[in-house]
């Protein structure tokens, strides 16, 4: 699909979602220390858009903090974590400085490789950035010293640029430029960069597969599940398509005089949100390609039943925050789901994993 300028909007979602991610940590919702290195215009977001950050951002992070440390994986390095369509995330930064560790479990060194997959217009750009910034690289470069493969390895050159900036890898983060919906093709380059089907396994996709043919999405989580021996999905995306939902997104585009990105995101197509337009359905989108158990949450729920007490007292003095309504609307078209299928540890993975509380 080269040069489709329906696919040049999708790609410059990631740039909002990256400024909106920046303005969030800005005003104090949440701390990434890394996000600043990925957005050349800092802008900030309406308060709504703020608060759906950083829900989504704790939710995300509840599930990856719990899979990285579920005791019977947390004892061996051998896990990985795949993100579809990554965009600029800084989840990977985030785990090897330690900033997601939990009072119980540390976390640098928790798993084995890390890959990370967008188009390869996106990835030219964040290995570029990668290459650019000292403080990125320190942690590309930084190896658990109790891991014996790694030591290993320590003869390979430690960051390597290949495929024209299209891939950059070190020796446990692979940022890999690929089409999803060509997903053979993916598959090979994860394999290349040592995806291992038998290892636990985390995916992650974030705003992403809604922008896919609900054919090309549902064949990508069937694969999963048949290939991986032990594996995990969190997504998050857009639900419940109505009238709402399009209001309020152009009023707060237009009162935030966000022009650009209200033209963008007219021109496109939420292609699967008509699919699985309900918390029910982006549940049996998992168990009907044979997934053992899946769950769904919207963010409004998150937001009042999940999130600690405090720290919604916390955020809501931030910011002045009067449009509730707004935020009620809102809040019930994003969704957070997660799945499991596992060989080997269903009982850990049915106990451990859950939005019980933001952790
Ligand atoms: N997950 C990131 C985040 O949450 O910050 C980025 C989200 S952004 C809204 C959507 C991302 O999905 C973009 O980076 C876009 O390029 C990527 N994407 C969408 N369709 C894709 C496809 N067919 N192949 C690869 N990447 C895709």
């Amino acid at each position: 699909y080269p040069n489709d300028p329906a696919d040049q909007a999708i790609q410059l979602t990631n740039d909002d979602a990256t400024v909106s991610r920046l303005s969030a940590v800005q005003l104090g919702y949440f701390d990434d220390p890394f996000v600043k290195y990925f957005v050349k215009r800092p802008t900030r977001r309406m308060p709504i858009i703020n608060r759906g950050s950083y829900i989504r951002s704790r939710a995300l992070d509840t599930l990856v903090q719990q899979f990285l440390s579920i005791p019977c994986l947390s004892a061996s390095k051998k896990k990985q974590i795949v993100n579809l369509g990554s965009g600029f995330d800084t989840r990977y930064f985030m785990i090897k400085s330690g900033a997601l560790n939990t009072k119980t479990s540390r976390l640098e060194s928790s798993f084995s490789n890390y890959f990370e997959v967008d188009f390869p217009e996106n990835v030219v750009k964040k290995a570029r950035i990668i290459k650019q910034r000292k403080e990125l690289q320190v942690i590309l470069q930084q190896r658990s010293s109790d891991n014996d493969d790694d030591n290993d390895n320590q003869q390979q050159p430690d960051i390597r640029l290949e495929k024209g900036g299209t891939e950059l890898s070190s020796h446990d983060y692979h940022l890999i430029g690929g089409d999803l919906r060509q997903w053979d093709q993916v598959v090979e380059r994860l394999f290349a960069h040592g995806l291992d089907p038998q290892v636990p396994t985390l995916f992650l996709s974030e705003c992403v597969l809604i922008y896919l043919p609900p054919d090309s999405a549902t064949g990508i989580l069937d694969w999963i599940q048949t290939t991986m021996s032990d594996c995990v999905f969190a997504l998050y995306e857009q639900i419940r398509p109505d009238d709402n939902f399009g209001k309020i997104m152009i009023r707060n585009l237009q009162v935030t005089k966000l022009y650009t990105m209200w033209e963008r995101m007219r021109n496109i197509e939420l292609k699967g949100i008509h699919d699985f337009p309900s918390l029910a359905h982006q549940e049996r989108r998992f168990l009907d390609v044979g997934w053992d158990n899946a769950m769904a949450l919207d963010i409004n729920t998150i937001h009042n039943s999940v999130l600690d007490q405090q720290e919604r007292s916390r955020i809501a003095k931030l910011e002045i925050f009067d449009e509730m309504e707004e935020w009620h609307l809102l809040s019930e078209h994003y969704c957070v789901a997660w799945a499991y299928k596992s060989n080997h540890y269903e009982e850990f993975f049915a106990k451990h994993l859950g939005l019980k509380t933001l952790v």
